[in-house]
Order: structure tokens, then sequence, then C-alpha cells
């Protein structure tokens, strides 16, 4: 097997890390089913149903059956039916194949996985076996973003943990069954985090995206078969195991289905991590968990996928919204959708700016949306690696632009020269990074055509510069 290189990182003495503390995984949370004492009881169930005479683990039907009953979807934004991932590379007849989680957590407004590893990462280990045992892998992954040196210790204890009480490493619980983890540290930036450039800096190169198909599940790290998982989606499979995936799925409310843990940051008065049921609306999120607007601000907009995935308004025009949308939200007319009535489920978002990912972010009426705008495309300019054309130079000529208008520098021809950009952009880019970066400017063009004209109205003549294709 290819040698691993994974970067070394500084341990720096501190207090007690929350996994070490007595109330590592905060009362109540469900994700936990042992309360933050690891006991590794669903390992112990699986491997439980070991046939002696073939040496089979008969419970894996049973086992992807109850993350098939769950819902369980990828919790880092991308929402792919876990299930089928893992009964993909069960599948594949090949004598290696690796489990790697993915926990580089980049996304701007995104730190719930920093949260749950620092807190419960003996459950992220179990997850790790799980998937390992179900798929027939020979190896597991922990790969985490450089910047987080107290989750890279907290998951590195948890794995000596585990392996000292036989729930990872050889001979798994006396079973004869070995799946060995271990921690890569991220070679750090935000592209290192999208799947297939992750495999690449774990094979020591250029952290680049692939073109996908073939996905991972048929040739993912060093060519093998691989599942690739989020942090809170592998943390959610004991429980979900344990507790069977009509008790997961039933904790939805408003038609959702199941929990998630959501990053709230903005203009609230208690940014942080909640585990909320999925279907829980704006109003439920913002002013009864988050504590409301700070300075009592009005709520202007909401990023439900984190910036990344744009904006919507507080009253969302109804020829805006997808028909099915207001087929069942809006049934008897009405000119708006009050965004405090939205229920945050990826099913109702399809088709709406925000498919909801891991980040909510409450903007308050104070906010300039436009100086926002062109901070996060600075962001994805700055994070793009530069491997095509549309997002290479794309990024940075909707920077320039952005930058024009906040200088009253832009008329409307050239905004929608910019919009007409970011759709080819979105259209054309090989990864994730080019087709989110245009969406914090074209849901403002969309959705806040006030905010976009006063800068437009103080433009005072026509464009001062004209904005060539070879300028970069
Ligand atoms: P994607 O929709 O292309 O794929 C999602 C997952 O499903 C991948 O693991 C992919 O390999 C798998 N998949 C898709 N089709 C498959 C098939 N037919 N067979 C087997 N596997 C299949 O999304 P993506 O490009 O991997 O990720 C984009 C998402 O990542 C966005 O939603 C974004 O919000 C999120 N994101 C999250 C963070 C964060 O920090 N949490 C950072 C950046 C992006
Ligand atoms: Fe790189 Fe951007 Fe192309 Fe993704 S879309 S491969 S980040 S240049």
């Amino acid at each position: 097997e290819p040698q691993l290189r994974s970067r070394i990182h500084s341990a720096v003495a501190r207090d007690p890390l929350p996994h070490q503390r007595a109330d590592r995984s905060p009362q109540g949370w469900k994700i936990d089913p042992y309360g933050g004492t690891p006991r590794y009881e669903a390992v112990q169930k699986l491997v439980a149903t070991r046939d002696p005479a073939s040496g089979a683990l008969l419970g894996i039907d049973a086992l992807l059956e109850s993350l098939k009953e769950s819902t369980l979807r990828g919790m880092g934004g991308a929402r792919f039916p876990t299930h089928i991932k893992w009964a993909a590379v069960r599948s594949q007849q090949s004598d290696t194949k690796y489990v790697v989680c993915n926990g580089d957590e980049s996304e701007p407004g995104t730190f719930k996985d920093r949260e749950l590893l620092r807190r419960a990462p003996h459950l992220l280990v179990e997850g790790m076996v799980l998937a390992g045992l179900t798929a027939g892998a020979t190896k597991g992954y922990i790969y985490i973003r450089h910047e987080y040196h107290e989750e890279i210790e907290a998951v590195e204890e948890a794995i000596r943990d585990a392996r000292s009480r036989g729930a990872c490493g050889d001979d798994i619980f006396g079973s004869g069954l070995s799946f060995p983890v271990e921690v890569f540290v991220s070679p750090g930036g935000y592209i290192c985090g999208e799947e297939s450039a992750l495999l690449e800096a774990m094979e020591d190169r250029r952290a680049e995206p692939r073109n996908k198909p073939p996905f991972p599940t048929v040739k993912g790290l060093f060519n093998q078969p691989t599942i690739i998982n989020n942090v809170e989606t592998l943390m959610w499979t004991p429980a979900i195991y344990l507790n069977g995936g009509a008790w997961y799925r039933d904790q939805g409310v408003n038609g959702g289905q199941g929990l998630w843990f959501c990053s709230i940051s903005g203009d609230v008065r208690d940014p942080g991590v909640y585990e909320v049921p999925f279907g829980i609306t704006v109003r439920d999120l913002v002013y009864r968990r988050a504590g409301g607007m700070a300075g009592g601000q009005r709520l202007k907009a909401i990023a439900p996928s984190g910036p990344s995935g744009g904006f919507l308004p507080t009253l969302i025009p109804r020829n805006a919204l997808p028909k099915t949308f207001v087929e069942k939200y809006l049934p008897e007319g009405g000119a708006f959708f009050d965004i405090l009535d939205l229920p945050l489920d990826p099913d109702v978002l399809r088709g709406m700016e925000g498919m909801l990912g891991a980040a909510f972010v409450a903007v308050g009426e104070q906010a300039d949306l436009v100086a926002l705008a062109l901070n996060l495309t600075e962001f994805f300019r700055n994070e793009s690696c530069g491997k095509c054309v549309p997002c290479r130079i794309g990024s940075q000529k909707l920077v320039e632009m952005l930058r024009a208008l906040k200088a009253g520098q832009l008329d409307r021809e050239h905004l929608d020269l910019a919009s007409s950009l970011g759709q080819t952009m979105i259209l054309t880019s090989i990864c994730g990074l080019g087709q989110v970066a245009p969406n914090p400017l074209l849901s403002l063009v969309k959705y806040f055509p006030d905010d976009v004209d006063a800068y437009l109205d103080r433009r005072g003549g026509p464009p001062v510069r004209e904005f060539s294709a070879f300028e970069t």
C-alpha cells in the first residue's frame, strides 16, 4: 500500500478539552446514545452477527436497512443517501477499500463538525468502524482541517481509547475482524475539502478536484472503492443502528425527516451549534434557539445553506418561488411568502436558493448586502484552485464587478453581464466551488434590487472601465 504522509501538527498543552471533561456530550444530544461515555454498543451489535462458519457479518443488511429507513443523507451539505454510498462500496469486488471521513469543514459559517469532533469523537470512530465493516474496507482515515488542533487531539485520543477497548484496530471485540483508523491532517485550503481534491491531497499531489464520474465509491483513494462521508453523517450511524431508522426519521417536524446539527451565525444573540429537527421553521431557529436578533434588529435576509447558497429575503415574492412550493405553502394566494414560516428541510428548499447545508446565517437590517456579497466572492476567488477557466477567471471578474458596483462605477448593463457570467460559471465549472461562487451576487440581484439600486444610482455616469476577458 502506498505510504500516506500526513502533515505534522503541533499539539499545545492546555486546559482539558471538551471531550476530556465529564460534560463532553451536552445533556440531551440525541446523537450520542452513550451520554458521553463511549461504549461502542453498535459495533458490538454488528460483530455479534458474525457467522462462525462463513465469517460473514449477517447483520449488515439490517444495518443498511436501518440507514435507508432513517433517510440519513450526507450532512456536509450535498445530501447523498448514506445507505446507497455504503452499499455501493460493499458491492465492489476489490481486496482494498477505504473509508475516509471528510472533516475539512471550511464552508463560511459552518462550524458544527468542529463542535462534534471535540465533544463526541468516540461516535466518529464508531461510525467509521461500522462503515468499514459494512463495506469490507481495509482501512479508515479521518481527514481533519489543519487548524482544528484540539479536535485532532480529541480524535486521536478517541482512536487510542477505542483500540484499547477492542472497538477498532485488530480483532474487533474478539471477532477476528480488523479495521484500523488513523487521522490525516489536511494540508490546508478550502478546496482540500472537496472530496476528490481531498483524495489527491492524501495521495500527496496538488489538491485539485477530479472530474466525476467515476465517483469515489468506484475509484477513490489510490483508485480503490472508497466511502467518503462527512463527520456528522458518520456520527449519526451508531444511534440509528441501535435505535432503528424510524427513531431518527420520525424526529423531523413540519414534514421534515430526522435531526441535524446547525451552525447558526450572523446577527443573532446566541450564535452556536444546535441539534434541531429537519423542518424546523426559521422563526423557531432564529427566535427560540438562537435568542432572536442581536440589538433588536429586524431580520433582513437569511442564508439557509450558508452564504455560498445565496441569500433569501424576509418576504419572498410569489413569482420567485418554485411552483410546487407555491402549491403547498401559498395555496390561498398572497403575493409574498414570509420567510419566518419556512420549514428548513432539504426537500422543501429544492429549487430555491440555498439547498440547506450545514450553516445558517441570519442577516440584520443594518447589513450591507453588497459588501457582504463582495466579501464572499473574494473568498471564493482566493480559494479557487485555478484548474478550470470559468472559475479561475470568472471569480476574478465577479470580484472586479462587485468592487465597481460598490464604488458606484457599474451600470445596469454590466450588472446583467455579471449575472450571465455567474450562470456560465454554474454551468461550466468543474467542482462545487466555481458553481457556488456566483450565488451571493445572483441572489442579491434577484431578491434585493433596492440594495443594488442604491449603488447603481450613485454611479453618476457611464462605467469608468471596461471588463475585458483578458485582464487577469
Ligand atoms: P455532489 O452532489 O456532487 O456529491 C455528493 C456526494 O454523493 C459525493 O460524496 C459524491 O461522490 C456522491 N455521489 C453523487 N452521485 C453519486 C453516484 N451516482 N454514485 C455514488 N456516489 C455518488 O456534491 P459535492 O461536490 O461532493 O459536494 C458539494 C456540497 O458540499 C455542497 O452542498 C456544499 O454545500 C458542500 N460543502 C460543504 C462544506 C463544509 O465545510 N461542510 C464545504 C464546501 C462544500
Ligand atoms: Fe478549481 Fe474552481 Fe475549477 Fe473547482 S471550479 S476545479 S476550485 S478552478
